[in-house]
């Protein structure tokens, strides 16, 4: 789907509850009575300190566990609540006199109510549980993951905490504000490793073939951030800054982890400097799980970092230029977390933002610091872009958005708040600059280690001592939602001088997000020889800009600025005349802007087919990447027109004069990102049909399955791509072999998931029902069914609807409610609209609807696009040929 291709780097998760929460709950309270409906734990007794025991049985995927938990009441209760979800309490007791009558639990409401024998009085107490509970094969609480090894079928455990899933695991006060320290004992096979985020304090060995691993006490943390781990592992380490710093991977997989250590060891000193506060546990594992999740590919957990393989490690059999950026950017992102995220902590899931904005940001910056060759912030372009185009349809919401409860939550893990996050604090970065950007960040944490906090709390450190206050704009951008657009209405010159006037307006393509609205913009405007103005535009009365020199001008030079750019007439044939002369993130931001304003109806067509006529063939290769893919996308809702092979035909000349500069063959010191760009343009022009580039890569196929070292790995995922696309039958058979004989997991997932990649119906009909069939992995079956949606959206989706039952169990519970919808993302068929409301009906609870709403929003938009806006391309391409 489109979020998994745009979006480098989702950490994390969604999950949590299955089908339904109740708006309210017996046993809850509602706090902040200005939101209503917000359901958390009664505040009258909280956490101090968990004592926990747990002794998995993998084989029967059942554990036992005990918990002695010191708490504080502060207030005197006869009742205690406490989460618990799946789990069984076979006694309870308390420290002093008093006794549990009774343990009553609320499934909908995942708790477990403790009626008292008599009132506790206001004190601190020591609460002590037996219990056992489940272990489950999606990732969610403690579940078990099997993989296959020389030796066959092997298994093992890990848990998956956030946003609320440590209940499934221990009851406890399982919100993100209940912080406490935790002390974990494990009983597991004496021939298995066990890992949490403390080191091992001490192990005693048991007569039964088990021991009894003891760990660390952590420092004061939530629940979500817990881990434990069990399995047959290796590890490999060293030692950063007085951090023991590791890479756990599943026995004999320790080839691949070197780039990862390489990349933490590097990493952990800069964020030691530039947070001001060091990393504060004694080591920090990143560890590496056979596997995959529909959502999710990395999880912070404080000191032991979770990480499905494909997210960490590098096999450079078969590794890209790509997955080695993505790796790195995952490892920078959940590192940034032990910070934000772990060390200070939002209050409530409503400021999610505060998270993952801020690591989605972070990975840039530090990437950028020891890669500046692979021009992250460039890169980072395209995802602002993906999150403006969310940003400007239904179904999106503020950064900041009121989650009433957990189910909620799981909707917020989206593109608004990792992208348009990570962009509005590269933006407010800009503004601020980079020194008192980085003061404000140190004060924050300092002042918040250990603790909660709520956004304001971060903007009023960056105002303490700054020169320049952002608490306006960081409101304007955070409160509400919504894309602005910054427009030049008209430009004069005189006496050499330009004056330029410009208003801010609202970017929005459905009629619900239409309402006017203001912000507070910080906008660089730059003639394009000359030196450039910073200001604030607000309001949509113009406003007089004096410029040196009578040139083009670009509105958001640079391009950290989060909104559009809109130009007069004679400003676009400015910019368009001059658009080689201009910096690669202009050129990217101008190509961005022209092509949403386009495919909105805002701006013709024509605007954005003539950048592309004269698109520069020495393009920096970020910017030739995205020019690719932009036409890929226009080609995907063609899909089936009788005009598509004219626009075919034209997008091949745009692209191939860039590809024959770069040749298929990996060039000696050529840039990492010009790998990148080849893979884009194979997999364009043969999207496109192009004949060479078809017959190359039959051919190189060829000859890769007489000797698999004939391709490096950069060629070899372009070619297998272009050859699982255009797949006839026995190619796809030959595919297929590869798969059952893959000699890794990773590679076995990637061919897997090409089977479902063919432009042949019948063939993505026979991978579907091979992905339902038991032979592939659990978790690749809805990869592979995603897969199909790329390309045939509707088979996927009825596919998916007509097998629900089976498919269901192979998806973490609560991502459930969002996966359907996700397999409409590039689907212009307005009938799936009706067909999904219909399955809503019956499987998505309403109050988990986000994903659906974005999901419809999106076929409006591309229906509407096939239908007004292909035909002033098609009107464009007739003109060019007459
Ligand atoms: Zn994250």
């Amino acid at each position: 789907m489109l979020m998994r291709a745009f979006a480098r780097s989702f950490c994390l998760l969604l999950l949590g509850l299955a089908a339904t929460l109740p708006v309210s709950m017996a046993q809850s309270v509602r706090s902040n009575p200005g939101i209503g409906e917000r359901v958390m734990l009664p505040a009258a007794v909280t956490p101090d300190h968990y004592r926990i025991e747990i002794t998995p049985d993998a084989g029967a995927l059942t554990f036992k566990g005990s918990v002695e938990i010191d708490i504080t009441v502060h207030q005197a209760v006869s009742h205690i609540v406490l989460n618990s979800a799946d789990i069984v309490i076979d006694r309870a007791g308390l420290s002093e006199q008093t006794k549990v009558d009774a343990v009553n639990y609320d499934d909908k409401a995942q708790t477990a109510t403790l009626a008292l024998a008599q009132e506790l009085k206001p004190g601190a107490y020591t609460l002590s549980l037996a219990y056992h509970g489940k272990i489950y094969q999606q990732a969610s609480g403690l579940f078990a993951l099997d993989y296959d090894t020389p030796k066959g079928k092997a298994r093992a455990l890990f848990t998956q905490f956030e946003n609320s899933d440590a209940r499934r695991f221990v009851p406890s006060w399982d919100e993100p504000a209940r912080k406490a320290t935790f002390e974990l004992t494990a009983t597991v096979p004496a021939d298995q490793w066990a890992i949490s985020n403390m080191p091992i304090a001490a192990t005693d060995v048991l007569a039964d073939n088990s021991k009894r691993v003891h760990f660390a006490v952590t420092p004061k943390m939530s629940s979500y951030l817990l881990f434990f781990g069990m399995g047959d592992f290796e590890r490999v380490q060293r030692a950063v800054d007085g951090v023991d710093v590791g890479v756990v991977v599943k026995r004999g997989d320790t080839g691949s982890a070197a780039f990862a250590l390489d990349a933490a060891s590097r990493i952990l000193p800069y964020y030691n400097a530039y947070f001001g506060t060091p990393y504060p546990l004694p080591k920090l594992d990143l560890i590496a799980a056979p596997g995959s999740s529909q959502f999710f590919g990395a999880m912070e957990n404080w000191g032991a970092i979770f990480y499905f393989e494909r997210a960490l490690l590098i096999d450079p059999r078969i590794s890209t230029e790509r997955d080695k950026q993505n790796v790195y950017l995952t490892v920078a992102h959940e590192m940034a977390h032990q910070w934000f995220g772990d060390l200070v902590t939002m209050a409530w899931w409503d400021d999610l933002w505060l998270n993952e904005g801020f690591a989605s940001w972070m990975e840039n910056k530090v990437t950028d610091h020891f890669h500046p060759e692979w021009k992250i912030w460039l890169q980072a372009l395209g995802e602002k872009q993906y999150a403006m185009q969310e940003d400007a349809r239904d179904g999106t919401h503020p950064i900041i958005t009121p989650i009433n409860d957990v189910l909620q939550a799981s909707g917020a893990f989206d593109s608004i708040t990792y992208l348009k996050g990570a962009a509005v604090i590269r933006m407010l970065e800009a503004y601020l600059g980079e020194d008192a950007f980085r003061a404000g960040v140190r004060r924050y944490i300092h002042d918040y280690a250990y603790g909660n906090t709520v956004t304001d709390d971060l903007w009023h450190e960056m105002d303490r001592g700054s020169p320049r206050r952002i608490t306006q704009i960081a409101h304007d951008f955070t409160l509400q939602a919504g894309v602005p657009m910054v427009s030049e209405v008209s430009a004069r010159c005189l006496d050499g001088k330009n004056s330029v006037s410009i208003a801010q307006g609202h970017f929005a393509i459905d009629a619900e997000s239409t309402t006017a609205r203001a912000w507070h913009v910080p906008a660089i405007i730059a003639p394009i020889d000359g030196a450039s103005v910073a200001t604030v535009v607000s309001g949509a009365v113009p406003r007089d800009i004096q410029l040196a020199g009578c040139g083009a001008v670009v509105i958001n030079a640079g391009q950290t600025g989060y909104f559009r750019s809109r130009y007069s007439n004679e400003g676009l044939a400015a910019i368009t005349g001059g658009y080689s002369t201009l910096s690669p993130e202009d050129q990217l931001g101008v190509l961005n802007d022209r092509s949403a304003l386009a495919q909105a109806g805002v701006e013709p067509m024509a605007a954005l087919l003539e950048l592309t006529k004269s698109f520069p063939v020495d393009a920096e290769p970020v910017v030739a990447s995205a020019l690719a893919r932009l036409l890929r996308g226009l080609d995907r809702i063609y899909e089936g027109l009788p005009t598509q092979a004219a626009f075919r035909s034209y997008a091949s000349g745009v692209l191939k004069p860039l590809f024959d500069r770069i040749g298929w063959n990996k060039r000696p010191n050529e840039g990492d990102n010009v790998a990148l760009l080849r893979s884009d343009l194979i997999a364009a022009l043969g999207d496109f049909g192009d004949p060479s580039v078809l017959a190359e890569a039959r051919k190189r196929f060829e000859r890769y399955l007489q000797s698999a070292s004939s391709l490096d790995a950069g060629s070899r995922r372009a070619v297998l791509g272009v050859t699982a696309a255009h797949a006839d039958r026995s190619t796809w058979e030959q595919l297929h072999r590869l798969a059952k004989s893959a000699a890794t997991e990773i590679e076995r997932r990637e061919l897997y998931e090409l089977l479902a990649a063919p432009e042949s119906t019948s063939l993505v009909q026979q991978a579907l029902e091979l992905a339902i069939s038991g032979e592939p992995p659990s978790t690749i079956t809805p990869v592979m069914i995603s897969t199909a949606s790329t390309r045939h959206p509707k088979i996927a989706f009825d596919f998916a609807v007509a097998h629900w039952d089976t498919i269901a169990p192979h998806i973490e519970p609560a991502t459930q409610a969002r996966y359907v919808p996700s397999l409409l993302h590039d689907a212009t068929d307005l009938s799936l609209i009706d067909k999904l409301d219909a399955f809503a009906e019956r499987h998505i609870p309403p109050d988990a609807r986000q994903d659906l709403r974005k999901a419809e929003a999106t076929v409006r938009y591309l229906a509407e696009i096939r239908k007004d806006r292909l035909p002033e391309v098609d009107q464009w391409l007739k003109n060019q040929r007459g």
